[in-house]
């Protein structure tokens, strides 16, 4: 036997002081033998520890963060996942910091936007034209979604300086590719016709600018035409707060004619002002990075991606890893249709060898481990599977709750049938009122005459392409075709048979119901003081408490209060009264409270525990 001391010693050090986790990361999709390996734990453990959470993992099965996290702090880990490119870099950046620095300038890349007809596809091709074929035998440019031209420096006309356009112009491209979190554009040029003015799109163009925080260089089009009134569109401009900088404002604004290739030159030169203020910088040697700018399947080529390298340079022969797919570089072509070996930063460049079509505005990431990239590109491929299986699977009445847990599904979209005309128009009106702030439901289709194959297939359809939508066909007196009846099956599509209209409402009501989101609610169920601090071998640190208010049950969770700052949370450990184990504790009493990984306890310190309660909204708002 030990002496107590030591035995205590040796059951604290057995049991790693957690309030200090230890913090490791790991990569979206690691497996649980690379995560039992993170936190120093044995996988066969891990594997036990799943199951005792219900859920069934061999060792080289992917962990889901949640459990990950969960299993981590009882090892003492702060576990956190992180993307598979961001790591990289991350990486890049611990082994060597200095020769990570982005020192060396780089081209500026430039969207076009602005209201239809305004100019924005002749602006693009008059720079075009103007500049990217000088020099250029034959100067024929390929259309890869972006192009690169050489403007003098307005310092000195003898050194050439790039500007590079992304030539799908319009701000839908711009959202969506800011919607997947891709930045791309330094410069915002906003086309505006003098005789038109400022529409309704050049407004929302000012504004995903605006929000993107990317400058903005007014170009005031068709000066050529009689009717043309910069100065008109230079005060509408400011009343949406662009103030002309001659104005005292910060905008720059050029007048320009696309059509006459009129001071084309004058708006190059600004862009180049513009970006010097930005002073954009990037970092030939580092391993490249960028971002898919348009994809496709090619039939001699093969998967074919645009990409806009960001950073870094890209040879021929690399790995990467781009959106749900790996692949490495077969050949790189450059907006001319030649082949290069490499490309540096702000280049945008044609990419042969991927094993899968990406999507716009996918992350392009060079990667050193192969295998690494291989692992992550199918657990992504399997997640991405998933995700669309969920989605076609039709979603009926039934199956919504499920759904609605994510908070995804926001609308019922009813497909009505009805024997006859008049039933089907009081239905349809009874059903669109029931519609609330929180769901809405649509009729999507409706007719007289049996549920048919078409019906269905709408219905799958439907609940293929709205996410946040459930489907559900109702046949009021009417039966479908054998033929719908059988897909409908196959693809679990929800057909509601009826004869009441009122059992309908209700049926549609309790569907809704459903769908609202319940709410979490905590509820602060007592608060105890610590007013005594026994040290237990074995046990760690027992907080002497009065419940000084409602009750503290065992199964709570509890935060621990000082001086009115919460400074832990976690769950209750033990509770007792005297020697005994209770499981719950009433104000004015007295009992023993131990807290999970938390052995810092000061006399004053508040216990609050709280529980957390699942409110189910229990009428339509
Ligand atoms: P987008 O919809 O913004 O891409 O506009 P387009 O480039 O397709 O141009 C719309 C129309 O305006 C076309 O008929 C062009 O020929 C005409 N246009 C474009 N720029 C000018 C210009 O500077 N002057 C004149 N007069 N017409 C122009």
């Amino acid at each position: 036997m030990l002496p107590r001391r030591q035995q205590a010693a040796a059951v604290a050090s057995a049991r790693p002081a957690p309030v200090e986790l230890k913090a490791v990361r790991l990569v979206e999709g690691s497996t649980v033998r690379e995560f039992a390996e993170k936190i120093e734990a044995k996988p066969r453990d891990i594997v036990t520890m799943l199951m005792q959470r219900g859920v069934m993992a061999t060792i080289n099965q992917t962990i889901s963060p949640d459990v990950a996290t969960e299993i981590g702090r009882e090892y003492g880990y702060d576990v956190s996942f992180g993307d598979f490119e961001d790591m990289i870099v991350e990486s890049e950046f611990e082994i060597t910091p200095e020769a990570m620095e982005d020192n060396d300038p780089r081209a500026p890349v430039v969207t076009v936007m602005g209201h239809v007809d305004h100019g924005k596809t002749s602006l693009l091709d008059v720079i075009r034209e103007a500049r990217v074929a000088e020099g250029e035998a034959g100067g024929i440019t390929q259309h890869i979604g972006a192009y690169s031209v050489e403007v003098p420096d307005p310092d000195d006309r003898s050194i050439m300086r790039r500007v590079v356009f992304l030539d799908t112009p319009g701000h839908e491209a711009f959202t969506m590719m800011r919607a997947r979190g891709a930045k791309v554009t330094d410069i915002v040029v906003l086309v505006v016709a003098a005789d038109d003015g400022v529409m309704p799109q050049t407004v929302e163009a000012i504004e995903h600018a605006k929000a993107a925080d990317v400058p903005i260089v007014v170009a005031i089009n068709k000066i050529d035409k009689p009717d043309a009134n910069p100065e008109r569109v230079k005060k509408e401009l400011a009343d949406r707060g662009l103030l002309w900088d001659s104005w005292g404002g910060q905008t720059t604004m050029v007048e320009v004619s696309a059509k006459k290739k009129q001071n084309i030159d004058g708006l190059l030169e600004m862009i180049l002002l513009t970006a010097d203020i930005l002073d954009l910088k990037a970092n030939p040697t580092r391993m490249a990075t960028g971002t898919v700018l348009e994809a496709k399947l090619d039939r001699g080529r093969g998967a074919v991606a645009t990409v806009l390298v960001q950073n870094g340079t890209l040879h021929v022969g690399e790995p990467f890893i781009v959106g749900n797919f790996s692949g490495r570089v077969r050949a790189l072509m450059n907006e001319r249709g030649e082949r290069v070996q490499d490309v540096g930063p702000a280049t945008p460049v044609e990419v042969l060898g991927l094993e899968g079509v990406p999507a716009a505005g996918d992350q392009f990431q060079v990667v050193d481990d192969v295998s690494k990239a291989q692992q992550i590109s199918q657990f992504r491929q399997s997640k991405a599977r998933a995700t669309s299986l969920a989605r076609t699977a039709a979603r009926g009445l039934d199956q919504l709750a499920a759904q609605l847990e994510s908070g995804e599904v926001k609308e019922l979209l009813v497909i009505l049938k009805a024997d006859v005309q008049g039933s089907y128009e009081v239905l349809k009106d009874t059903l669109v009122k029931l519609s609330t702030e929180k769901v809405k439901v649509r009729i999507i289709r409706s007719g007289v005459g049996a549920i048919t194959e078409s019906d269905v297939l709408h219905a799958i359809v439907s609940n293929a392409t709205a996410s946040s939508a459930a489907t559900v066909i109702i046949g009021f007196n009417v039966r479908p075709e054998s033929r719908a009846e059988e897909i409908a099956k196959q693809e679990g599509v929800d057909i509601r048979l009826h004869s009441i209209i009122y059992k309908v409402e209700e049926e549609i009501r309790m569907a809704m119901l459903g769908l609202l989101d319940a709410t979490l609610k905590e509820v602060v169920i007592g608060k105890a003081e610590v007013r005594d601090i026994i040290r237990v071998p074995k046990i760690g640190q027992v907080a002497g408490c009065m419940v000084i208010n409602g009750s503290v049950k065992r199964s709570a969770q509890a935060r621990i209060i000082r001086d009115n700052v919460v400074i832990f949370e976690t769950h209750i450990g033990s509770l007792r009264r005297f020697k005994d184990d209770v499981s719950e504790v009433q104000q004015g009493f007295e009992c023993g409270i131990t807290i999970e990984r938390f052995n810092d306890f000061k006399i004053g310190d508040v216990i609050e525990a709280y529980v957390i309660e699942k409110v189910a909204p229990s009428k339509l708002e």
